[in-house]
């Protein structure tokens, strides 16, 4: 499909390469996915690497690496900006030719001196260099390349996601295109190489709303195709204060390893972070790429709710297929036997929200004996109790079968003789087998651990019976 100007769609994902992919970013990458993949578009990747002093390896590591994780492919090779700044600079002079930039040879003395005259007057600093209307170059003396902004009428965006935006261009200033060493700035970067990768939808945070004024200003004096702009709230906290690290404005990295979140639960949830279908709450990457549209998109910041993440993740954890979930969570414990924590996660992932759940709740498997029982358990180890348990440990040693069919059956029959309620026998059982007081159903931990181990565990916290 194609936009207001007949163009396929293009979207964009335009990251500076200088920390982690955080969730913001990372809700940007998927909306401008989601909007190529639904109009049957292109999504770029263009890394923004023009501050050299800022950008790193690891950061634009780190990107890649995130984007990857959550399954946000590009179309193409990803772009590196600063591949262009030829192409840039071209642009800063074909701009000057056309009358629409100039050569400013003030000195930072001259703009530090009218900077003071607007305080003293209380005015806005707007630029007034007396290049303007200069066309003549002036020998070797170092210049900027501003443009040339339009200083009577107004500048209208119809933003897709904050309806219409109007400023007046006496608001706008004769920006920097290129600098003095002849690099170009964010500014004119930006708007080179989204004409030149044919992006037709600009989708991106709304911190950038006023840059698209200035932004436009360049692609107006160029004559080039306008895009449509769709600038998206930022996400906040949950007390409403700007997303803090306190918050979880971290890279998508530790949402993965620290907190052993799965990308289709960390999609999802970004999805519903600002965007909406009605009252769906957990929505597959089908149908979002069937739903997702721009005037769904919130106009008020959202709120990080990091319970509701852990909730989506909590479902997708029980829908994961049990192999993959070993494998994700096998790395959480040393010495883990895969095959084990296969068989074991039916039961395991009932009750966890994340794969750090998960490992805690598979710990009890592969530790060995004797147990560190924690302060709970150990408290449900009281002398009756362990007489019960040397009760068991008598009868469930004689059982010729060891399958939680004849387990139950033969718990259910200790309990019994021993005058005790169910839960009377199973507490203190839970505790030896797995010294903890949290766990899955005692007959599948039995089943779980094998007549051996489970014998072993019990005798060492038994009192025998004589
Ligand atoms: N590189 C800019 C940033 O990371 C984004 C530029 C854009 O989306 O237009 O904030």
């Amino acid at each position: 499909m194609a936009d207001q100007n007949n163009r396929p769609v293009v979207t964009r994902f335009a990251p500076s390469p200088t920390g982690y992919l955080h969730i913001g970013g990372a809700r940007t990458a998927l909306f401008n996915w989601l909007y190529a993949r639904h109009r049957g578009g292109k999504f770029l990747l263009r890394i923004e690497d023009t501050d050299k002093a800022r950008s790193t390896e690891d950061a634009i590591d780190a990107i890649l690496d995130g984007m990857n994780w959550l399954g946000l492919d590009w179309d193409g090779h990803e772009y590196y900006q600063s591949q262009f700044w030829a192409r840039h600079a071209e642009v800063a002079h074909r701009l000057l030719e056309r009358g629409a930039a100039y050569r400013c040879y003030m000195t930072q003395e001259e703009l530090a001196a009218q900077r003071e005259q607007a305080r003293a007057e209380r005015k806005p600093f707007r630029i007034d260099s007396p290049w303007r209307d200069v066309t003549e170059g002036q020998g070797d003396t170092p210049f900027v390349i501003r443009l040339k902004a339009p200083r009577e009428g107004e500048t209208v965006i119809d933003d897709e996601v904050q309806g219409r935006v109007t400023v007046q261009n006496v608001e706008l200033d004769d920006f920097v295109l290129l600098r003095s060493d002849g690099t170009p700035t964010y500014m004119l970067a930006v708007v080179v190489d989204d004409h030149d990768m044919g992006v037709t939808h600009v989708i991106r945070g709304d911190d950038h709303l006023n840059n698209a004024f200035r932004q436009l200003a360049i692609i107006r004096a160029m004559g080039w195709p306008e895009p449509t702009y769709a600038h998206v709230p930022l996400i906040h906290g949950p007390d409403g204060a700007k997303l803090s690290k306190r918050h979880g404005a971290m890279g998508v990295d530790a949402y993965r390893d620290e907190l052993g979140l799965l990308s289709e639960a960390v999609n999802n949830y970004l999805l519903r972070l600002g965007w909406g279908h009605g009252d769906d709450e957990i929505i597959s990457r089908a149908q979002a790429i069937e739903w997702f549209d721009l005037p769904q998109v919130g106009k008020s910041p959202s709120r990080f709710d990091f319970k509701k993440l852990e909730n989506l993740n909590g479902h997708y954890i029980r829908e994961a297929d049990d192999a993959r979930l070993a494998d994700l969570v096998a790395p959480r414990l040393p010495g883990a036997d895969k095959a084990l924590l296969v068989k074991a996660m039916p039961e395991l992932k009932a009750r966890a929200h994340t794969l750090n759940e998960l490992a805690d709740g598979a710990r009890f498997l592969f530790v060995q004996r004797p147990l560190d029982v924690d302060e709970a358990a150990a408290a449900l180890l009281t002398p009756d109790a362990r007489k019960i348990l040397g009760a068991a440990y008598a009868k469930l040693g004689a059982l010729a079968e060891w399958e939680p069919a004849v387990l139950e059956a033969a718990i259910r029959e200790i309990a019994e003789e021993n005058g005790v309620k169910l839960g009377k026998l199973a507490q203190p059982l839970r505790a030896a087998l797995t010294g903890r007081t949290t766990s899955p159903g005692i007959f599948d931990v039995l089943a779980l651990l094998g007549r051996d181990e489970s014998l072993a565990r019990i005798a060492d916290q038994m009192e025998p019976t004589e």
